[in-house]
């Protein structure tokens, strides 16, 4: 059995302890010792991590009422090592242990709202509440958890039988727990049983922060951050923020008007460039009408070669206009060829009889319907020659 030196001091960094026992398990040495300052993963807060001996301790798990402690080196059994916690993580976790203890008090306090789930890894901590707050709301229940930080109160620790400790105002309590309880108390706040490590003062938590809120089953997920997490979280976004305004060269306050302000730039420039486009295709086409070459029944072939295949939509829609003629419109863009031919509805041509002759040319794959076909095929470098010959072939059709 381990003494298990966090119950009764989280302060505690080091300890000198014995080697019970050392096991290898799957490239791992999972060890015992007598006593140890690692909390083991528990009660949905995250394993401490450190070393034994010099040796890392990656992971700490209790299983069957041990504490097995998994290093990456075997440690001899009965030999005395200095255990040391990575004092960063130990504290890390603590803050987003009991900050999610006093924000939980400060939902149920204030609104009535349970925290029935607890989401805890290395990049995120999240409460689910069983009711919706409002945005206000979840800034009130913030501010009651810092208030409470801020004030330092004492964190208690109590072992309580069940039937004595039913008797607490607790914020939640399962009735089905029997035999001597873990009672965790925060002065004039909130008092629940628990297993896990707690800063002894409210102060250690440093901060609160509500990052988001999102829709969950029948209420709310709320994702935070306590401690050094939410310092790191606000530096981060402190420094987009600036950026951002900078490169808008207004406040940071004003970064959101800024945006709005891009995008409808954006939308007036795409709607410009989309009219500007399509009066170009249009002069182009007209120009290429002029030019077209004729099948030996006299029906005009407008040939269209463009650089984009985005071109084609407009360019069929602008076709339509050419009644008597047949189109073939192509699109020559770095890795893909793509084409379309289309008939004017003076015509009886059947396009699909057209575009195989281009699927064959260009090992291509396209069809569609009788007045109107697309298709495309790999680029390829001979491409003009090649539309050159599937062109001749086309005023031969009869
Ligand atoms: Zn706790």
């Amino acid at each position: 059995m381990t003494e298990k030196l966090y119950e009764n001091n989280v302060l505690l960094k080091n300890c000198s302890c014995t080697v019970l026992a050392c096991q290898e398990k799957e490239g791992r040495y999972l060890v015992e010792l007598d006593r140890t300052v690692f909390f083991p993963e528990g009660g949905g807060q995250l394993s401490d991590r450190g070393t034994l001996g010099g040796v890392s301790v990656e992971y700490v798990y209790e299983a069957d009422g041990r504490i097995f402690h998994v290093c990456g080196q075997p440690l001899p059994a009965g030999s005395t090592v200095e255990a040391a916690l990575d004092w960063q993580v130990r504290l890390d976790r603590m803050q987003q242990h009991l900050g999610e203890h006093l924000l939980s008090y400060a939902c149920w306090k204030l609104f009535g709202a349970n925290n029935v789930g607890f989401h805890m890894s290395e990049d995120l901590v999240a409460i689910d509440l069983d009711k919706e707050l409002t945005a206000e709301e979840l800034l009130q229940a913030e501010l009651l958890t810092n208030e409470i930080i801020w004030d330092n109160r004492p964190v208690t620790i109590n072992y309580l039988d069940s039937e004595e400790a039913a008797k607490l105002p607790m914020r939640k309590f399962n009735s089905k727990l029997k035999g001597l309880l873990r009672i965790v108390a925060v002065e004039g706040a909130d008092c629940c049983t628990c297993c896990g490590t707690h800063p002894p003062y409210t102060g250690m938590v440093g901060l609160v922060k509500v990052i988001r809120s999102d829709k969950h089953k029948q209420g709310i997920r709320v994702e935070f951050a306590c401690g050094r997490r939410a310092l790191l979280d606000a530096d981060s976004k402190n420094s987009v923020l600036l950026q951002t305004a900078a490169e808008l060269s207004v406040k940071p306050v004003q970064v959101y008007d800024g945006v709005m302000r891009l995008k409808e730039d954006m939308a007036q420039l795409r709607e410009t460039v989309k009219n500007k486009t399509l009066q170009l295709l249009r002069q182009e086409l007209q120009q290429a009408a002029g030019q077209a070459l004729r099948k030996t029944d006299g029906t005009p072939i407008i040939k269209m070669v463009t650089d984009d295949s985005k071109h084609i939509k407009p360019l069929l829609t602008l076709a339509g206009g050419y009644t008597d003629s047949l189109s073939v419109i192509f699109a020559v863009q770095r890795e893909r060829l793509a084409y379309a031919v289309a008939a004017g509805h003076d015509l009886q041509a059947d396009c699909r009889v057209y575009i195989k002759v281009l699927n064959e040319v260009f090992n291509g794959r396209g069809g569609g319907k009788v007045d109107c076909t697309q298709g495309g095929a790999d680029f390829c470098a001979d491409w003009q020659e090649r539309l050159q010959q599937a062109l001749q072939a086309m005023q031969k059709l009869q």
